[in-house]
């Protein structure tokens, strides 16, 4: 629709550019797609750490132990920068590194553990 649109407007001369406006829109859709599924990822997450947290504070820890908590975890990748540096999972038979959360290697087969319940996050 939007190539015949902008073919119309610019003429035939133009429908080579407009054909390539259309890619161009069409992979920004795809890209808008993208962010909203990162949004909706985003929000589900939030809930379920705050689920978690209330669960855990209504069962005595407090908000130091979880600072502290998080403060750890922070540098065990070896930087204390906010974010969490996982390690690629390599598979023990054919070394391909394994796509997260399936539990084995999409190459192979091989079983390589079990599936984080923070895989694909
Ligand atoms: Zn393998």
């Amino acid at each position: 629709m939007f190539e015949f649109v902008t073919g119309y407007v610019m003429g035939s001369r133009q429908a080579g550019k407009a054909a390539g406006m259309a890619g161009s829109a069409g992979a920004f859709a795809g890209e808008t797609s993208r962010v909203l599924d990162v949004n909706e990822r985003l929000d589900r997450l939030v809930i379920v750490v705050e689920a978690m947290w209330s669960l855990l504070e209504e069962s005595g820890l407090t908000k130091e132990q979880l600072e502290e908590r998080i403060e750890a975890m922070d540098a065990a990748d070896g930087a204390a920068d906010g974010r969490v540096q996982r390690q690629k999972l390599r598979c023990p038979n054919c070394d391909s590194v394994v796509v997260d959360g399936i539990g084995r290697c999409q190459i192979c087969g091989t079983e390589v553990g079990e599936v984080s319940p923070f895989a694909g996050i």
